[in-house]
């Protein structure tokens, strides 16, 4: 129950904290960090916030909440007077979305995977509160987009069912700086949202991908966290992959989510690393795995069963007939003896 309840915060924290805010132009801590070239890592209240500043203008990497906005615009203004042109969404969560209205009030163009215009629209339409148009991305992909801007060109990329279902990352080819969103929580465990498409195995073909296109030198802003490295991805893949595989075996060995939850050994090289101070203890990832796990096993499972049954019928029914054959007497044999005649 703890971890539900934890788990219930986080959702809060991820979804509706930006929409229920009244109290706007809130100061709120931020800190503006350069990563590489002319590229920047605001971090404030949610998200990591990606910038580009150029003679193009600016090219903004989500928008943090609704009452951070101010203060991040003027973060912005402080640094380049030229107009914020490009927004991209990593994903729909309300800690990198909710300054969307404020940002296209002030003429910025708002770019996201679909799904994640889709998600955004589903939470308009099931919330009480009137959450403003403005907030919706206005130009969607699909699969990927590329922006030649400031000098270089900007590859954003879906990564399908990773943190969401609506996940991008965005590379910047000629500054070698990568911003992931939430699919990479550098150093601590990661929120991966089951309830709107996420997956532990799409995080690590997400991971994947990425590692495709950077190299050993690129710099990563991550969803959450310090700016990461080429081998901290790594760390991430392998840390995924693992805790998985463990979490496998022991569902296998008919270990209980509560048995798994509390286990040490899973985790312990992780957890000696501090991976449970985020936002995520290691009890509520290995509950989230646990679920996975379970989830990739079940067509498995329910077709083991399927197959079980049909067995017990076979064998059944062979059994049945066996029985017959010993039952009925036996028919009087016309024995084709040597002398007859054909
Ligand atoms: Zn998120």
């Amino acid at each position: 129950m703890f971890s539900r309840s934890l788990l219930s915060i986080v959702f809060l924290f991820c979804f509706f904290t930006s929409f229920s805010q009244t109290d706007t132009g809130k100061k709120i801590n931020t800190k503006l960090i350069k990563v590489n070239n002319d590229i920047y890592m605001l971090q404030g209240k949610g998200g990591n916030i990606g910038l580009s500043f150029g003679s193009n203008g600016i090219f903004m990497i989500d928008d943090q909440y609704a009452d951070g906005i101010e203060q991040i615009q003027e973060d912005i203004k402080k640094k380049s007077d030229k107009p914020v042109r490009f927004l991209v969404n990593t994903h729909f969560h309300g800690d990198h979305t909710g300054g969307n209205a404020a940002m296209a009030e002030t003429g910025t163009v708002i770019f996201s995977q679909e799904n994640v215009r889709n998600r955004l629209q589903e939470m308009m339409q099931k919330e009480t509160k009137k959450i403003p148009l403005e907030n919706l991305p206005v130009i969607t992909f699909s699969e990927d987009l590329s922006f030649y801007f400031n000098g270089e060109k900007i590859y954003v990329f879906h990564v399908h069912n990773a943190h969401t279902d609506g996940d991008a990352m965005v590379y910047f080819t000629d500054s070698n700086v990568l911003h992931t969103g939430d699919v990479f929580f550098n150093g601590k465990y990661p929120f991966i949202d089951a309830e709107n498409g996420g997956t532990l195995k799409g995080c690590v073909e997400g991971l994947e991908k990425a590692l495709l296109i950077i190299n050993e030198d690129t710099k990563i802003i991550p969803g959450h966290g310090e700016v990461g490295t080429y081998k901290d991805l790594q760390k991430t893949i392998d840390m995924l992959s693992i805790v998985y595989k463990r979490v496998f075996t022991n569902y296998i060995n008919k270990k209980t989510e509560d048995e798994v939850a509390k286990m040490t050994d899973i985790t312990k090289q992780y957890d000696d690393n501090g991976y449970g101070s985020g936002f995520i203890s290691k009890e509520a990832f290995l509950r989230m795995v646990y679920k996975e796990v379970a989830n990739d096993r079940k067509d498995i499972e329910i077709n083991a069963e399927k197959n079980r049954k049909a067995r017990e019928k076979m064998e059944k029914m062979k059994e049945q007939i066996k029985q017959q054959k010993t039952d009925q007497p036996k028919p009087a044999q016309n024995v084709k003896g040597s002398n007859d005649i054909d």
